[in-house]
């Protein structure tokens, strides 16, 4: 390396790879800090010009939407974003029915059976990172610095210490003593790095658009569960009063080969399909946007800590749809792993100190992975053809929608409020 690109090399003293919901929040979060941060991402951060709000306040509707968790919204409201997310567009629900295609178990889950304003927010993808950049561009010690798309990284050994250097297709760097793999479900970093992981294809793809419904949703998102996988309908909230509770976005889990077909049907074969799925509870489907594919996979890191590099939301862990949780557990990630930061600062330790990194993936590697196997148990549940496995399923769930200390733990775990 030469005197002249040496110099050119970004030094800080931690870079967060991947600017999205995950690891904008760390950023952030991390800000409260006086540590100098890197945010890089391979897509330019949004910038937030005036047009933008007059584009989310259409009826356009980003296809990828979350249903924020109340541990979630509470973090948000923590980082100064949550106002803005509410003033562009987010809708709240009250209530959440699952049922079986196959039976007639059905469980209902309501916000008032836990003395709860509400169960969660659903919330379009394009407005929570909107929010997050935004904030970010306010904060001195965040250094975004885009595009910038990992190619290799590589360990030098300095008298100060190990530092990682990363470089970009376009001949950038930038080195940092703690690296932070924000960078998704495919994560480069993660792979350079050879995290092992353990991971299996759900041999399902998640087919998502937005729709208008013939009946009002009342703020109540709904799901189906069929053996060949689950429907989800999520509400969104309509900038016009007449049609205001009529938009959702679906989530419709489905076999490769059924995902392909749904995507070569017309508008209004495929709007007749939906409704039919959904036995017809919101009526007939009025419309339909342009479908999205996403072939799912559940992964989860052996470790999420590797000299140096710590794995944090999708990078560490994919998990199947259905129950609205991956991003939810990434940020529950982030805010942990800033706190053990945290810590480790005012203790006087360095940024990549080993004990703090293993205390962050103490507190979340086995929440992560209880989350994962409850919801891998659900897919195998309700994929089952044997009869009795189906009475028995009809009848837990019917039974467990009458036992109210175990409904309220369930509503409970999922709001992220005992995490
Ligand atoms: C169909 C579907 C529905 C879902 N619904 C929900 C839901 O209701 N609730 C919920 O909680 N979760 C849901 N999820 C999961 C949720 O979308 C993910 O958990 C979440 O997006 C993960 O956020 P992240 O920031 O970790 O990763 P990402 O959102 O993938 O962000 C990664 C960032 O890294 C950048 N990046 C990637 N590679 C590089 C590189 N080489 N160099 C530089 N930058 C890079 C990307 O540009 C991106 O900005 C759903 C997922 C799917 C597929």
């Amino acid at each position: 390396m030469d005197r002249m690109s040496d110099a050119q090399i970004n030094e800080f003293d931690i870079v967060i790879a991947g600017a999205g919901m995950v690891g904008a929040s760390l950023a952030c979060l991390l800000a409260e800090s006086s540590l100098r941060i890197a945010l890089i991402d391979r897509n330019p951060l949004v910038q937030n010009k005036d047009n933008e709000s007059a584009e989310i306040h259409s009826d356009k509707f980003d296809p990828r939407v979350s249903a924020i968790s109340q541990a979630s919204q509470q973090l948000f409201q923590q980082l100064g974003v949550w106002e803005d997310m509410k003033a562009a567009r987010v809708c709240n629900y009250g209530a959440m029915e699952v049922w079986d295609a196959e039976g007639t178990g059905s469980i209902e889950f309501s916000a008032a059976e836990i003395n709860q304003p509400e169960l969660g927010n659903i919330v379009e993808n394009s407005i929570i990172i909107a929010a997050l950049h935004k904030r970010i561009a306010q904060l001195e010690n965040i250094f975004p610095i885009t595009p910038f798309s990992i190619e290799s990284f590589e360990h030098i050994e300095r008298q100060d210490g190990s530092i990682v250097k990363l470089n970009a297709g376009d001949g950038q760097a930038i080195r940092a003593p703690l690296v932070i793999a924000a960078d998704g479900a495919n994560s480069k970093l993660r792979q350079l790095a050879n995290f092992e992981c353990r991971e299996w294809d759900y041999e399902q793809h998640a087919l998502v658009t937005t729709v208008r419904t013939q009946l009002p949703h009342n703020n109540t998102a709904l799901q189906r569960f069929m053996e060949t996988g689950p429907l989800a309908f999520l509400p969104l909230r309509a900038a016009s009063e007449d049609d205001a509770q009529q938009f959702c976005s679906i989530v419709w889990s489905m076999l490769p080969d059924q995902a392909e077909r749904a995507m070569s049907l017309s508008e209004d074969e495929f709007n007749a399909e939906l409704a039919a799925a959904l036995e017809s509870k919101l009526g007939a489907i009025e419309w339909s946007d342009k479908r999205f594919v996403f072939p799912l996979r559940q992964r989860h890191a052996l470790n999420y800590v590797k000299e140096s590099i710590v794995l944090v939301g999708d990078a560490a862990h994919t998990i199947h749809p259905l129950a609205g949780q991956g991003v939810n557990l990434g940020l529950l990630d982030a805010k942990a792993l800033a706190e053990e930061l945290q810590r480790g600062i005012e203790a006087g330790r360095s940024v990549a100190d080993p004990t703090v990194l293993l205390r962050y993936q103490r507190r979340r590697k086995g929440n992560n992975l209880s989350m994962m196997w409850l919801m891998e148990g659900f897919k195998r549940l309700f994929a089952q053809q044997n009869l009795s496995i189906r009475w028995l399923r009809n009848i837990g769930m019917n039974a467990a929608d009458k036992m109210t200390p175990i409904k309220n733990q369930m509503i409970r775990k999922a709001m992220g409020l005992d995490s």
